[in-house]
């Protein structure tokens, strides 16, 4: 299953940041999910405790951020969303967009049982 390898994929990276900054465990793994990544949640929430087995990440929590997508219209220039599968605007109907964003997959943070947050950004 295409989610299966992606969770893996997503455990090995939190398991190495975690060992990086001393964590012993994983409780919690922020994730950005695009409705373009291409990711089913429901399947890749499936597959997760799978793929944390035998990890820091064990039991962790996945917690899934969805980010729409979004679209500049070449044509109007406007940031638009259009209708799941279209390509066309739907203010001037125009064909050829750029994707703002909706393709993401990305983990943006991990939490530790200790109370100081491990990955944060500055
Ligand atoms: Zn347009």
């Amino acid at each position: 299953m295409h989610e299966l390898s992606i969770a893996l994929n997503l455990v090995e990276i939190v398991d190495e940041a975690a060992r990086r900054a001393g964590a012993e465990r994983v409780v919690v793994v922020h994730l950005r999910l695009g409705a373009m990544s291409g990711v089913v949640q429901e399947a890749l929430e499936f597959c997760f405790p799978l793929a944390t087995e035998g990890t820091l990440v064990e039991g962790a929590r996945l917690e899934i951020e969805r980010v729409p997508l979004v679209v500049a219209c070449a044509s109007c220039e406007r940031d638009v969303q259009p209708a799941e599968g279209s390509f066309r605007c739907p203010l001037c109907g125009a064909l050829s967009m750029l994707i703002r964003q909706g393709r993401e997959l990305e983990v943006t943070g991990i939490e530790v049982p200790d109370p100081e947050p491990a990955m944060e950004e500055p």
